[in-house]
C-alpha cells in the first residue's frame, strides 16, 4: 500500500459532504458564511470527541467537575472580562477588490514568507513592530507598516487600501419584550466566563479545596471578519474549556503539568506526534504570565487547536471589583511557618480546545487514500485507489456493520439477530442492499472499523467474517465472541489509559 499525495483542504471539505459529516449551513439558500451544520455522522463523531475530553477532565481527574453555563449573560460580564472594550480585530479593506482583511494577518503572512526565505530576524523585526503599533492602537501606523511592506491584495493585487478600523467581535441582540425594556446582551464569545461567574457556588456547593477545576462545554460566537478555511475559524462554533483554580505562586507548575496533559490527550485519540507541536507565545495578554498553543499540521500548515493559559488572578479580581461581590477563596492548609495560606483569590490555568478544531484535525488525519498493488510491480491499469478515514474505533461513528451476503436464504433474519445481539452496546450500521465489496466501500468512508459479514456457513456454525477496516483482513469468529472482541477495540478505556 501506499500513501497518496498530500491532501488539500478540497479533499477534506468535499468528503465531509459527500459523507454525512459536515454540511454548508442552509445551503438550500447558498449557505451562511462560516457557518456550518453536523451531519448524521459528523454528530456522532463531535459527540465521541466531546464525550471523551469531558471524561479525560472529570472522570480522570477527581478535583475537576463540570457545569453547563448559559449562553447569554449579564452585559456587565463582558465588560469585565475586557471583551467590551477590548475584543476587536483590525480590519482594512481594499478599495479595488472591495475585499476585506485582517491587518494582523497580513502583516504575519509577509513575516512568514521573510522566516520561510531564511530572513528570521527580519521576520521578527516586523512581527515586533506590529505588536508595538497594536499595542499602542495605532492603526495608521500598521496601515503605513502593510504599505511599506509593499503587500499587495492578493485579489486586485493593489496597494489600494482602506484606513484600519478595530471590529469588535461580540454578536450582540436585544434581551427584554417591550423595546423600552430591552437591554443589549452578547452571545458569549467564549465559555471562559461562565466558568469564571460560578467559580463560587461550584466551589461552595462542592465543598472544593484548591487546586480544583471546572470544565465545561458549550457554543460561543465570533464575528470572524475573515472566514475561511472551513470548520477551523467559525462564526459559530463550539468551545471545550477548563479552568483550574490555584493558589498563586503555585501556578507555573499546574501550567507544565495541564500542557503535558493535554497534548498527551491528543496524542491518546489518534494525532501523531509529528503533526502536533507547541507554540509558545512571547507577547502575552495583559493578564496573562505564560501561554502556550498546541498546533496541529492542518493541510494549509501548522494552525493554533488549544491554548493553555495561565491567566493569573485577572478574571476573578475584575469580577469582584464589577460585581462588588467578593471572589475570594479560604484556605486553611497550612504554609511553611505553619500559619493557614488564608484568604486569596485564587489565580488560573486555562485549557481550551475547540471542539470543531479538534474535529477538522481528527479527520484530516483520518482520511486516506491508498493505492494497492505498486509494491507488487503491478500494472497502472490494475492498481486499486482505496479511501477510508481511519478513525480511533473509540470515536468512529458507527463501530461495526452488519452485512448479510446476499437477501434470501435467512441470512437477513440471522443478520438481525446479530444486530439484536449487539446494538444495545454499540451503534451498529444493517445494510442488505448491493454487493458486499460496495458495502464495505461504503463503510471504510465512514470509518467504520468492523464488517460483519453473515453467510451460508453463519447458519450452520455461528460463525461470521468480521473485516478490519485498516488491514482489509478476515477472520472468523463465532457469534459468541463478537460483543467482548468488539468491545475492547471501541473501548474508551484505550484512549483514557494513555492520558
Ligand atoms: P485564533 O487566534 O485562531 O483566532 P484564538 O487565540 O482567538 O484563536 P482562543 O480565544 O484562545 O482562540 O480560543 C480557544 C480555542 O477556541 C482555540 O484554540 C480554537 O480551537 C477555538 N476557536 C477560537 N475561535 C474559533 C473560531 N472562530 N472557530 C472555531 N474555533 C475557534
Amino acid at each position: 500500500m501506499t500513501p497518496a499525495p498530500e491532501t488539500s483542504l478540497q479533499d477534506i471539505v468535499s468528503h465531509a459532504k459527500e459523507y454525512g459529516f459536515v454540511f454548508p449551513s442552509s445551503e438550500i439558500y447558498d449557505g451562511l458564511q462560516a457557518v456550518y451544520d453536523y451531519g448524521q455522522n459528523g454528530v456522532e463523531l463531535k459527540n465521541n470527541l466531546k464525550n471523551m475530553w469531558w471524561k479525560a477532565m472529570t472522570q480522570l481527574n477527581d478535583n475537576v467537575v463540570g457545569i453547563d453555563a448559559a449562553i447569554f449573560m449579564h452585559p456587565l460580564t463582558w465588560k469585565a472580562s475586557g471583551h467590551v472594550d477590548g475584543f476587536n480585530d483590525p480590519m482594512i479593506d481594499n478599495k479595488d477588490s472591495k475585499k476585506r482583511y485582517r491587518a494582523d494577518q497580513l502583516l504575519e503572512g509577509k513575516a512568514e514568507q521573510y522566516a520561510n526565505n531564511g530572513e528570521a530576524e527580519k521576520a521578527q523585526a516586523l512581527l515586533n513592530e506590529m505588536g508595538r503599533l497594536l499595542g499602542a492602537n495605532d492603526l495608521e501606523g500598521v496601515r503605513s507598516l502593510i504599505i511599506a511592506e509593499d503587500i499587495k491584495c492578493p485579489v486586485s493585487n493593489t496597494l489600494n487600501w482602506t484606513e484600519v478600523r478595530q471590529f469588535n467581535l461580540m454578536f450582540s441582540t436585544q434581551i427584554g419584550s417591550v423595546a423600552e425594556d430591552s437591554t443589549t446582551v452578547y452571545l458569549r464569545p467564549e465559555t471562559a466566563q461562565g466558568i469564571f461567574v460560578n467559580f463560587l457556588n461550584v466551589q461552595k456547593s462542592g465543598r472544593m479545596k484548591i487546586p480544583f477545576g471546572i470544565a465545561q462545554i458549550g457554543k460561543a460566537f465570533r464575528n470572524e471578519i475573515v472566514a475561511k478555511q472551513f470548520i477551523f475559524r467559525m462564526r459559530e462554533f463550539e468551545q471545550m474549556e477548563m479552568q483550574f483554580f490555584v493558589r498563586p505562586g503555585t501556578e507555573m507548575n499546574w501550567y507544565e503539568q495541564w500542557r503535558d496533559t493535554r497534548l498527551k490527550f491528543h496524542q491518546a485519540i489518534g494525532l501523531p506526534v509529528s503533526k502536533l507541536k507547541f507554540h509558545i507565545h512571547e507577547k502575552l495578554a495583559h493578564y496573562a504570565n505564560a501561554a502556550v498553543d498546541i498546533e496541529y499540521q492542518f493541510p494549509f500548515g501548522f494552525r493554533e487547536m488549544e491554548g493553555i493559559h495561565s491567566r493569573t488572578n485577572f478574571d476573578l479580581t475584575q469580577h469582584q471589583e464589577f460585581s462588588k461581590k467578593k471572589q475570594q477563596y479560604f484556605d486553611n492548609d497550612l504554609d511553611e511557618n505553619g500559619k493557614p495560606f488564608g484568604n486569596y483569590i485564587p489565580y488560573v490555568v486555562e485549557t481550551s480546545v475547540g471542539a470543531d478544531r479538534l474535529f477538522l484535525a481528527v479527520f484530516c488525519n483520518a482520511f486516506t487514500k491508498e493505492t494497492s498493488g505498486e509494491a507488487d510491480g503491478r500494472p497502472s491499469e490494475t492498481l486499486k485507489e482505496r479511501t477510508y478515514l481511519k478513525l480511533h474505533p473509540a470515536l468512529a461513528p458507527y463501530k461495526a456493520a452488519i452485512l448479510p451476503i446476499t437477501k434470501k436464504d435467512g441470512l437477513p433474519e440471522k443478520a438481525r439477530e446479530v444486530e439484536k445481539l449487539l446494538k444495545t452496546e454499540f451503534r451498529v450500521f444493517y445494510e442488505e442492499k448491493d454487493a458486499i465489496g460496495k458495502r464495505y466501500t461504503r463503510q471504510d468512508l465512514i470509518g467504520t472499523p468492523f464488517c460483519i459479514a453473515i453467510d451460508h456457513q453463519t447458519l450452520e456454525d455461528n460463525t461470521v467474517t468480521i473485516r478490519h477496516r485498516d488491514t482489509t483482513e478476515q477472520e472468523r469468529v463465532h457469534i459468541s465472541e463478537l460483543k467482548a472482541k468488539i468491545a475492547y477495540e471501541v473501548s474508551e478505556q484505550r484512549i483514557l489509559e494513555l492520558i
